[in-house]
């Protein structure tokens, strides 16, 4: 049997937070559904909620998505690293890169090294037929 009656609004994290009645109006129902609650603690307790409001306020609405993605990633990043937040990681990745591009500049400078080696030896040691008889 089909359920037929009205439609229920389910309270959003926010609003259940705070312990009030989520209605149509709710300008954080979009991005904090109640599946959502860890999420929304973890940038009500970082930003606040009158911060995260006019964050919200102050973006185009095309990129309010970007915004919250941005508040929610910074509030996990502020929860897992409480002194630098995500500049750790940002950090952190900058020197993994540093470590791979000097790794590669040394590999470059093998295969250079290998290439001579191969052009001062000639064509006969590799193995393969002359090209002209
Ligand atoms: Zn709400």
């Amino acid at each position: 049997m089909a359920n037929a009656g009205p439609s229920v609004h389910k309270a959003c994290a926010a609003c259940k937070h705070h312990r009030r009645k989520c209605d149509q109006n709710c300008a954080l129902a979009k991005y904090f559904p109640a599946e959502k609650s860890d999420d929304y603690e973890n940038v009500y307790h970082l930003f606040g909620i009158q911060n995260t409001l006019k964050i919200l306020k102050s973006v185009d609405e095309d990129e309010r998505d970007a915004a919250i993605e941005s508040l929610i990633m910074e509030a996990r990043m502020r929860l897992e690293y409480p002194v630098h937040g995500h500049f750790s990681v940002a950090r952190k990745l900058s020197i993994e890169i540093e470590k791979a591009e000097k790794e590669l500049e040394i590999v470059r400078q093998k295969i250079h090294i290998c290439k001579g080696a191969d052009n001062r030896a000639g064509p006969s040691t590799r193995g393969g037929q002359p090209d002209q008889l």
